[in-house]
């Protein structure tokens, strides 16, 4: 543990210094947190074990778990109990659905004020939340496009500008800690939680990432805007080998330092405060029992000196799900021991008293609690929580769910939306006077369909909480082109209505458009697990009859992950993956299909064409070999990084500072991006793709090394370089390290090519 160790040293020397009756202002000078030293050495093993344990608010609220007296309340016996009693240091989560302002901030006082009051340590309460897309439990919040239709916007500032937001309105509430961003990379379609994820690829992952961490921390997280962020799921959790959530991973150690460790890497170096851990088995261990992955790697190797929660029930989980541990007694041992800080255990306290008899008897020594509650408390203290456990009290939030937060948010549901298919340029609409646009399919006239799951529920699927204000695409449609639109619930997401398709066949005659908006009912985690990533056959059918009417039609995506629709997509003229673009999204698919908004958005996955052929963009030579040996096997829908606008890009020849680099020297790659259209602006990302030709791995086809957003005025034009070193075009070795080896790499920006020799010294 490098720089754990070094700390905790530092701990025991100082302990041992105030003993010895060193100048005590001189310690303080030595060691910034020697207050956490000294309330440690006050602790008790009860209060630490008790610091260690997050509940759940269903335990100390009025009403049973999971079934909770409505309207909320606290239970104030249940709450002293927790408090006093257990000592319980942190709490998270809603009572099953969001709440007004005023009441987050009512129970918080609460809360807040039994710590810090009626406790005899008066240790402020750590609460986190899951506010992924914005603050989803908090009915005024703004709620943002998904991560992954962040991702799409490829515009790193504006995905901070939104991690800002969701910090001032989560603070507001009294919350201080986001259980955000998910750093998991999505590169197994079926998952279901893919839409938490910022895509498959891992600069794009790590750029978005570390945005929303500054987002969400700024300079200083003790600030009243601000929450700690919290990485997960620490570590390969996204990858199952049968696509369902929390099934067994498998990853070599290679790859996983490649592809799924920088992600956190990366946020670590950000400044993220605490990490989740991945619920899952990773080649044949649960992480939370995993003390190669917990302490080794998180600790000693990377030097993580936050917070590390378990994931829900996940002690527990160790005996119930995966066996590897006889008791729960033994689970708690290993758990502890492989090297997290906090159990969200959260629904009763079996943890708690476990881990206080395990302590006395000598099994998990008490140095290793004085590890994490010194870790705790530091992350309550980094929070400013010691001085203001309630900012709300000391500072005003004016603009939580604000004009100024949905236009943020209408901005970035527009510059995520991704224009996949445009034939014959039939977007933007171009209605025919006299005729209507039909509208119809199941994310027509939904709201929870825009929102996904993490949304005021934790599935998402629950329409009374809906914000009333906010459009579905019918309303924003209506708003837009009144009568001229005429909706027929046709298909609900899984039930196709046969008359009323028949009835409306026989319309034809008055549609100049179709709009077809389809979609997946929101779900997360297991609820959300899916045998077949076909999109619904009733929805496909929907568009295969309506095919008949030969009217030009376009489909709407709303989606977790990309449902395959390759049997329907070559019936339809556009197609438009809106993923899950939250409260905005309604009015921001409107203005793209109107025209009135460019798109500019672009996939930050692969779209599969087929369910059994789900590849990423940075497959390898071999995934491209066909039945036929021609290298043209890699055929998805749509390629990671497409998405289209209505204007006309071209870029210019690559430029290369020179032809060859050795060493540690730097090339730069420059390309001149024209936009051609004489009257329309665009927005428009530059990738750059490299690939290593040849290599003692087998080399990707390329990886994306560098991106940047433009923004073309008509007829405008933008010179964009890039510079790029060894360390850019490296890869994990065989002896898992990182290396660039000697050889010609073949640069790809859009439809241009070139290429390089790098000499490794
Ligand atoms: C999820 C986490 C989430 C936690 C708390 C778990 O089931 O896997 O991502 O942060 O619940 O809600």
């Amino acid at each position: 543990m490098k720089r754990g160790i070094k700390y905790l040293s530092a701990l025991a020397c100082i302990t041992l210094a105030v003993s010895s009756c060193v100048d005590q202002a001189v310690q303080a000078q030595q060691n910034p947190d020697q207050d956490i030293v000294d309330l440690i050495s006050r602790m008790s093993i009860e209060q630490k074990v008790g610091q260690m344990t997050q509940l759940n608010l269903d335990v100390i609220s009025v009403g049973e778990i999971y079934n909770l007296i409505e309207p909320h309340s606290l239970d104030e016996a249940k709450l002293k109990n927790a408090l006093i009693e257990k000592h319980v240091g942190s709490i998270l989560n809603v009572g099953g659905h969001a709440y007004p302002l005023d009441h987050w901030q009512e129970f918080m006082k609460q809360i807040q004020q039994v710590a810090t009051e009626e406790t005899s340590l008066k240790i402020p309460i750590l609460y986190g939340i899951d506010a992924i897309h914005g603050a989803n439990y908090l009915m005024e919040g703004t709620l943002f496009p998904q991560p992954l239709a962040q991702a799409a916007t490829w515009n790193p500032a504006q995905v901070e500008r939104c991690a800002a937001v969701t910090a001032y309105e989560t603070r507001a509430t009294g919350v201080p800690w986001n259980f955000s961003p998910v750093l998991d990379l999505a590169r197994q379609a079926l998952w279901s939680r893919v839409f938490e994820t910022y895509g498959e690829d891992v600069f794009l992952a790590k750029t978005m990432g570390n945005a929303v961490i500054r987002g969400y921390q700024g300079e200083d997280a003790s600030d009243p805007e601000k929450v700690s962020a919290c990485m997960k799921h620490f570590l390969g959790y996204s990858i199952p080998f049968t696509g369902k959530d929390r099934t067994p991973v498998y990853i070599h150690e290679r790859q996983l330092r490649e592809y799924f460790l920088p992600t956190f890497e990366a946020a670590i170096t950000q400044g993220a405060l605490s990490v989740m851990i991945n619920s899952g088995e990773l080649n044949g261990i649960p992480v939370h029992a995993d003390h190669a992955i917990l302490t080794e790697l998180l600790r000693n190797e990377l030097g993580f000196e936050g917070v590390a929660v378990t994931d829900w029930e996940d002690i527990m989980k160790l005996k119930d799900n995966h066996h590897v541990a006889a008791t729960l007694k033994d689970a708690v041992e290993m758990a502890v021991m492989a090297g997290i800080d906090m159990s969200m255990t959260p629904n009763d306290y079996s943890f708690t008293d476990l881990l206080i008899e395990l302590t006395h008897e000598g099994k998990v020594p008490e140095s290793r609690l004085d590890e994490s509650v010194f870790r705790i408390l530091k992350m309550k203290k980094r929070l400013g929580l010691f001085k203001t456990p309630l900012s709300f009290k000391v500072h005003e939030y004016p603009l939580v769910g604000s004009v100024q937060h949905d236009d943020l948010n209408y901005e970035t549901a527009c510059e995520a939306i991704t224009l996949l298919k445009n034939d014959n340029e039939r977007l933007p609409l171009k209605k025919k006077t006299g005729k209507k646009i039909l509208l119809t399919g199941p994310s027509a006239h939904s709201m929870v369909l825009l929102n996904g799951a993490w949304t005021r529920t934790w599935q998402g699927t629950d329409p009374k909480y809906n914000d009333e204000s906010k459009l579905t695409i019918l309303e924003a449609l209506n708003e837009r082109y009144g009568t001229d639109v005429v909706h027929v619930q046709l298909c609900t997401l899984d039930e196709l209505d046969a008359t009323k398709l028949k009835s409306i066949i026989a319309r034809k005659g008055e549609f100049s458009e179709i709009i077809i908006c389809l979609g997946e009912l929101p779900s997360t985690e297991i609820p959300g697990n899916i045998d077949d990533l076909w999109l619904e056959a009733a929805q496909r059918d929907l568009v295969k009859g309506l095919a008949s009417m030969q009217v030009p039609m376009t489909a709407i995506l709303v989606e977790n992950r990309p449902r395959v629709i390759s049997d329907i997509e070559p019936l339809l003229d556009a197609v438009i993956m809106a993923y899950q673009p939250g409260d905005e999204g309604g009015r921001a698919i409107t203005a793209v299909l109107s025209g009135d908004v460019n798109p500019s958005g672009k996939l930050p996955i692969t779209y599969p064409r087929y369910p059994n052929d789900l590849i990423t963009y940075d497959h390898k030579y071999t995934e491209r070999l066909n039945t036929d040996f021609s290298w043209t096997a890699f055929d998805p829908q749509w390629e990671f990084g497409h998405g289209m606008g209505y204007a006309k890009i071209a870029l210019e020849e690559i430029q290369l500072s020179k032809d060859s680099i050795q060493g540690s020297e730097n090339i730069t790659i420059t390309v001149t991006v024209n936009n051609l259209s004489v009257d329309i602006d665009q927005k428009e990302t530059v990738m750059l793709f490299i690939g290593d030709r040849v290599a003692s791995i087998t080399p990707p086809i390329k990886r994306l090394r560098a991106f940047k957003k433009l923004d073309l005025p008509p007829y405008g034009s933008e010179k964009v370089s890039f510079s790029i070193s060894a360390k850019d075009l490296a890869f994990v070795g065989t002896d898992l390290d990182w290396v660039t080896e000697s050889g010609w790499f073949d640069i790809s920006i859009g439809d241009k090519k070139a290429s390089f020799y790098y000499t490794a010294e």
